[in-house]
């Protein structure tokens, strides 16, 4: 089999068996049906040149391009180079000495999303197909939707119905077909495999799902170059299908082998909610593998993948970094949104609550030692989705004295 060079990529490499596969269109392993991944020829890359030239590249995740699988397309959303800021509030209220915040809530539709999805459309392009279609939990919906928009494609959006109403809007206002489906994520994932094998769509996260992965190691490599080029000691990342996580790891692995940042230890942690934990609870209780969950119940709702695709694969990446995990309640979830927005001004959806939970549940253990640097993954935005009502009193009457037996501190 010959193996042509194209760009950066060598061809797509086997996680189950190794081979090493054309980089076609294909999406599994010819020979196992196992999950392939790109892989890069990083020998010629000069960690000097590189920098200028991701220095030079445009403020998005394409500044990204030589660690890539696809060339930046002519038109896109402009996704990533998102802030990082420190949260020294946030940090004295869980005991974390040196705390920062990675603030992907705001990417073009407002989730990390944004990433995944423009590598997954640019590669769409390049294979010629005219409609792309994703299973989503409620982020991913709009991503696609606004991705084909801006690209000039038909979208195709699959969602459980008790999907949040505003998400599904949003992705009907982008001109994508919302098909609401009866039952769990995984139930709508099972449908699309099947309407994969005829329709010759690209489904973002399955039949283009080693492009797709791949747009989420942008949020680390920005972490690093916001750093001034150095890795953090320690991140703690929300669970869906375990794509952001398990590719945290191979960003990480490839910043060190082109030399742009010094060859340090980065622990990546997994957060879960206690409602949907198959990858927190294997690694929490020593299983390799993870025990799929049949009835996902939890208000984070985008990370309600009671069987992930990259399960097995997170847990290891975990314990091979020394991480730790935590599964995380739901009111705990609902509480850590309110606590971060108050003392950072930051507003999450509840999968940014399952992180900030985490790491306060992480900190309590003792397993975040003095000093180190921690950076939160948040993921989602709150105003597409926040569980406002716990937090809200009930309506006054319009006058002075309904306002001041309803808060009676207010004028203290
Ligand atoms: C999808 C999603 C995640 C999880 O990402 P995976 O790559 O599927 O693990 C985390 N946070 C938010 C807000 C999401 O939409
Ligand atoms: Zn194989």
């Amino acid at each position: 089999m010959t193996i042509t060079i194209d760009g950066p990529v060598r061809g797509l490499r086997c996680r189950s068996c190794a081979v090493l596969q054309p980089r076609d269109g294909r999406f599994v392993c010819e020979h196992c049906l196992g999950a392939v991944e790109p892989e890069y020829d990083l020998d010629g890359l000069r960690s000097r040149e590189l920098r200028a030239e991701i220095g030079r590249g445009p403020r998005t995740l394409w500044r990204y391009a030589p660690l890539l699988p696809c060339a930046p397309p002519a038109r896109g959303l402009d996704a990533g180079w998102t802030p990082l800021v420190p949260a020294p509030h946030l940090g004295d209220a869980l005991g974390i000495d040196d705390l920062w915040l990675k603030d992907d809530t705001r990417n073009p539709t407002l989730s990390f999303k944004d990433r995944p999805v423009a590598v997954a459309t640019a590669r769409a392009l390049e294979l010629g197909q005219d409609t792309i279609a994703c299973a989503s939990t409620g982020n991913l919906a709009g991503a696609v939707a606004a991705a084909a928009a801006r690209a000039g494609l038909r979208a195709f959006v699959f969602v459980p119905e008790t999907t949040e109403e505003a998400k599904v809007a949003s992705a009907a206002a982008y001109g994508a077909t919302v098909v609401r489906v009866r039952g769990s994520y995984d139930r709508v994932n099972r449908l699309c495999g099947a309407l994969a094998d005829d329709l010759g769509w690209g489904f973002v996260n399955f039949t283009l799902r080693p492009y797709y992965a791949e747009g989420s190691k942008t949020l680390l490599f920005e972490i690093a170059e916001q750093l001034g080029w150095r890795l953090p000691d320690h991140v703690i990342v929300p669970v869906g299908s375990g794509a952001l996580l398990t590719r945290t790891a191979t960003a990480i692995r490839q910043l060190v082998a082109t030399g742009l940042v010094p060859d340090a230890p980065c622990r990546i942690s997994a957060a879960q909610p206690a409602g949907c934990a198959p990858v927190t609870d294997a690694v929490q209780d020593g299983w390799r593998a993870v025990r799929a969950v049949r009835e996902p119940a939890t208000v984070a709702r985008s990370l309600a993948i009671g069987a992930p695709a990259d399960g097995d694969a997170s847990v290891a990446v975990v314990r091979a970094s020394g991480g730790s995990a935590a599964s995380v309640s739901d009111a705990e979830v609902t509480e850590a949104c309110a606590l971060l927005a108050r003392t950072e001004g930051v507003l999450v959806e509840p999968a940014g609550g399952v992180v900030v939970a985490t790491a306060r549940a992480l900190a309590r253990r003792g397993a975040i030692p003095a000093g180190e640097r921690v950076v939160l993954y948040l993921t989602g935005n709150g105003h597409k989705g926040f569980p406002a009502r716990t937090l809200l009193a009930d309506p006054i009457e319009p006058d002075a004295d309904a306002f001041h037996s309803a808060y009676p501190g207010a004028a203290a």
